[in-house]
């Protein structure tokens, strides 16, 4: 991921910082192909637009054409901008500051990997957490979903609530609730029904899950490989549900960067975590300023 954006603004900086001397002209011209190197990148256009006239306007300014090296100090400022536009300074932690079980909702469309993300969050809260996890699938829809989550507990040795079939959504929510508490679990992770597309259904599902769980985080997972479709996904969940983070998957595939860029600022929600792989530890929590360190090489 990244690689070809990182490859494109690394010609345009090597370009800026081979000159000494800048003009006005020249740090124009370099915007114009970072602009190109975005779009191509995939990211929305107003997030181009704003971006590329923030930058602009910073490193027009006199104090970095005249200073000793302006090359590095345009390089500086794109850099600050790409942590800006990725989430800013700040890593957005997990809020678990409720009283145990705190809850855990986890919702996306199908195929983004919301239950191998869940399983991987899953072990992260115990292994580097010291977190007592439960985890329960409150897909009722697809036939293998909540086996699909059994085998992955197993495999990550976090416990899942027992399967009782026939039970609908809000009745496994509140069975888990409950065994939750009686076992005196931290985080209790609920993965809930995919769809294939965003619809009503889906969206009461996942409110009438919430009301009953109360989830101090929401976590949408998108899918990284789906560029611009996975911050409209975003969008539409956002309106609906009161979204804390997003996991964005597949980073370690070949997206071009388009929904990591433009996520926060079309959607306002903080990128949580980043999974890089089908391994069950294959998640980084994402950080934006070691992001857009890759990115600028
Ligand atoms: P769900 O339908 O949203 O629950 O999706 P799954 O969790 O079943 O994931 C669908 C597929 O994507 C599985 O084969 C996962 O192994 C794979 N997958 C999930 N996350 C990642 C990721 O970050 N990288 C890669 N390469 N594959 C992933």
């Amino acid at each position: 991921m990244f690689d070809s954006l990182s490859d494109r603004l690394g010609g345009v900086f090597d370009k800026l910082r081979g000159r000494g001397a800048l003009k006005e002209q020249d740090v124009r011209d370099a915007m114009r192909e970072v602009r190109i190197a975005l779009l191509e990148a995939d990211v929305a256009l107003p997030v181009v637009r704003r971006f590329v006239d923030q930058v602009t306007e910073k490193a027009v300014g006199q104090s970095v054409l005249r200073s000793v090296t302006p090359g590095q100090q345009v390089v500086k400022i794109v850099n600050d901008a790409l942590v800006e536009m990725l989430g800013g300074d700040t890593t957005p932690e997990l809020d678990l500051n409720a009283a145990p079980p705190v809850v855990i909702m986890m919702v996306g469309l199908q195929g983004s990997g919301k239950t191998t993300s869940t399983a991987k969050i899953a072990k992260l809260l115990k292994e580097k957490h010291g977190k007592k996890a439960m985890m329960a699938s409150l897909d009722v829809n697809r036939p293998a979903a909540q086996e699909q989550l059994k085998v992955l507990g197993e495999q990550v040795d976090v416990a899942t609530l027992p399967i009782i079939p026939g039970q609908q959504p809000t009745e496994i929510a509140t069975r888990a609730l409950q065994a939750a508490k009686l076992q005196a679990i931290d985080v209790l992770l609920l993965d809930t029904a995919g769809r294939l597309h965003v619809d009503q259904q889906l969206m009461d599902e996942m409110k009438a899950v919430a009301a009953i769980s109360n989830p101090r985080e929401t976590l949408l997972v998108v899918d990284s490989l789906t560029g611009q479709d996975a911050v409209n996904v975003a969008q539409s969940f956002s309106g609906e549900v009161d979204l804390t983070g997003v996991v964005l998957t597949r980073m370690d595939g070949d997206a071009r960067g388009g929904a990591a860029l433009s996520m926060r600022a079309v959607t306002g929600k903080p990128i949580k975590f980043a999974g890089i792989g089908e391994k069950a530890d294959a998640i980084e929590v994402f950080h934006p300023g070691r992001v857009a360190g890759r990115i600028l090489g």
